[in-house]
């Protein structure tokens, strides 16, 4: 069972998954107190739908949405973009990193008391339930706030059975001391996604991830100077290695997002129509890299389809092996 914002959905119907994008990501003070001054939500909404429809042409059956409520999520428009455009999309529960004064001095306990309230009776006053959890480690590192945050999840994730996306930065090596602390707190980590894998070559530093149990998400693939050469090999080194069962791949691309010099304004002005990135970059640009380097049908179907859908009924993962060995013909 997989929660969407319009309602559960059996894991084998997610189809091909992109594991993190965004619709988007914004101040919610900003938009409450500024309304459609701080950007039009329909344009918005319109932009999205029409994003979606490209994608779903191309084979999308669902979204994975990683913004949590301090990123801007907004419930309202994610039921109407999935409506509109006949792709699911999962939400997220959780919280990006912060150092905002109300996470101070507060308990995990106090904290996961709210998440598990919005999993069990449904987000801003609306019934769609969260299909996910989100937590995330920033620049600044394991400060008592983020220490809090991660402790809050894993109790979350715990109560509710999510499975549990962690955003880290390879620079840092964020994602073992996440691990550790998940794991210290109780979390299996075969629930957990290691999420921005694809920003590192660093093998040593990937394996060292994927053997503690969980996934990795390949989810910054964008245009790059290389044309995504580095991100395949990397990608192709491991499923030699036998890690082809743990992959996840997504773009974290987002319509709109007013970090840094963005507006609305600038966004829309770009149009969006033939955008270098939006959520056909992986089908239209990355899947053909991979195959030119050997990758299968069935290994990008894996990575694709049925990986997503283990992450959410880990039963489906063994359905999934015998799938692949029936088709495989042993
Ligand atoms: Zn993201």
């Amino acid at each position: 069972m997989v929660h969407t914002v319009l309602g559960p959905i059996a894991a084998e119907e997610m189809g091909v998954t992109l594991a993190h994008e965004h619709i988007a990501c914004f101040s919610h003070s900003m938009k409450q107190t500024f309304g459609e001054r701080w950007f039009k939500t329909d344009e918005l909404i319109s932009a999205a739908v029409k994003l979606l429809l490209k994608a779903r042409d191309r084979g999308l059956g669902t979204l994975i949405d990683g913004t949590p409520n301090n990123l801007g999520r907004d419930i309202r428009i994610l039921r109407e973009v999935s409506g509109r455009s006949g792709v699911n999309i999962v939400a997220s529960s959780g919280m990006y990193y912060s150092e905002s004064a109300f996470l101070e001095n507060k308990s995990p306990e106090f904290f996961a008391d709210f998440f598990i309230y919005e999993c069990v009776h449904g987000m801003a006053g609306t019934d769609s339930l969260p299909g996910i959890l989100k937590c995330a480690t920033g620049a600044q590192g394991f400060t008592p706030n983020n220490i809090t945050l991660l402790k809050t999840m894993a109790l979350v994730q715990k109560a509710t059975g999510l499975p549990l996306f962690a955003h880290n930065i390879h620079a840092l090596k964020t994602g073992l001391r996440q691990l550790d602390i998940l794991e210290q707190s109780g979390v299996d980590l075969s629930r957990v996604i290691v999420g921005h894998c694809s920003d590192t070559c660093d093998l040593p530093y990937l394996e060292s991830l994927l053997e503690r149990g969980c996934y990795l998400g390949f989810d910054r693939l964008r245009p790059n100077a290389d044309g995504n050469r580095a991100q395949a090999e990397t990608i192709c080194a491991l499923i030699r290695r036998g890690w082809l069962e743990r992959l996840l791949l997504s773009h974290d691309y987002c319509v709109f997002l007013d970090f840094r010099n963005n507006s609305w304004a600038d966004i829309k002005a770009q149009g969006f129509e033939d955008l270098p990135l939006d959520f056909t970059y992986i089908q239209r640009c990355f899947l053909p890299v991979l195959r030119g380097m050997g990758v299968t049908e069935l290994q990008i179907k894996r990575m694709t389809s049925l990986n997503p859908a283990s992450i959410f009924e880990p039963q489906h993962e063994r359905s999934a092996a015998v799938f692949v060995r029936n088709l495989n013909g042993v």
